[in-house]
């Protein structure tokens, strides 16, 4: 299976029907989550993936909508018997507030509470962040309004790519992560300090030459959502579309 599950493709505010936006992406037996979202737990096991099968968790901000889930995802992995360490990537401005809400919630009390393993991402252009048989990641800083990742995944079978941009105005920096990539998939929060609108999203696919593109973080309740396609085609000639709640893009 190398698919990315859409776990939730909202923006900060969700509902019933559309959580705040995290990934998981699957290559081979490798799992890795983008984020924590409000519901990982319920979500991962309606997209048919058991608990067990995640050892790498990207953390690309520390906003609630992508990190508040973490506390109560590792206490429902502990509560079911987790032995095996976790492997947490990110800033380590991200990580250190990570392991400080966990201190909050006494983690270290938990009789027989797995390992969490932090790994501090720098803040440089093109760092390969993770590396196994099937995939590979690779992430730069983005302009969000708090120190913040986007990524990029190489699938090594098909050697096919994704760029995920996470919370961001445009910059170069999206432009070269994303670069010739077959799914750019990009926030449209809108047009607005530390976001995009679908123009500019499609304006950073345009620039970086990538195959299509997917809006992603964006306003459900938006009375035009209908037209942010549409937009986002007048300007990138590549095929559009919007993320919904567990769609899977395949690789
Ligand atoms: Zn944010």
């Amino acid at each position: 299976m190398d698919n990315v599950v859409v776990l939730g493709s909202a923006n900060a505010v969700p509902d019933s029907r559309h959580d705040n936006t995290h990934l998981l992406i699957q290559a081979g037996k490798t799992n890795v989550l983008v984020d924590c979202a409000s519901s990982p737990v319920q979500r991962l096991e309606k997209a048919g993936t058991s608990l067990e099968s995640i050892n790498n968790i990207f953390f690309t901000h520390f906003h609630p909508d992508h990190a508040a889930g973490a506390p109560l995802l590792f206490m429902v992995m502990w509560l079911k018997g987790r032995s095996a360490p976790l492997h947490l990537y990110g800033l380590e401005i991200t990580l250190q507030k990570i392991r400080q809400t966990m201190e909050l919630y006494d983690y270290h009390t938990w009789p027989g509470m797995f390992p969490l393993a932090y790994h501090f991402l720098p803040e440089g252009e093109g760092y390969r962040a993770f590396e196994d048989e099937n995939l590979c990641i690779t992430t730069s800083p983005v302009k969000h309004l708090i120190p913040t990742i986007g990524l990029r995944v190489d699938y090594k079978d098909s050697k096919k790519s994704l760029m995920y941009t996470c919370d961001t105005e445009p910059c170069p920096a999206v432009i070269s992560l994303a670069h010739k990539v077959d799914v750019l998939l990009h926030e449209a929060a809108g047009n607005a300090r530390g976001h995009s609108s679908p123009q500019q999203a499609a304006e950073d696919a345009r620039a970086a030459d990538s195959r299509s593109l997917v809006l992603i973080h964006y306003d459900y309740s938006h009375p035009e959502l209908a037209k942010m396609v549409e937009q986002a085609r007048q300007i990138f000639p590549g095929e559009v579309s919007l993320a919904q709640d567990f769609m899977q893009i395949g690789f």
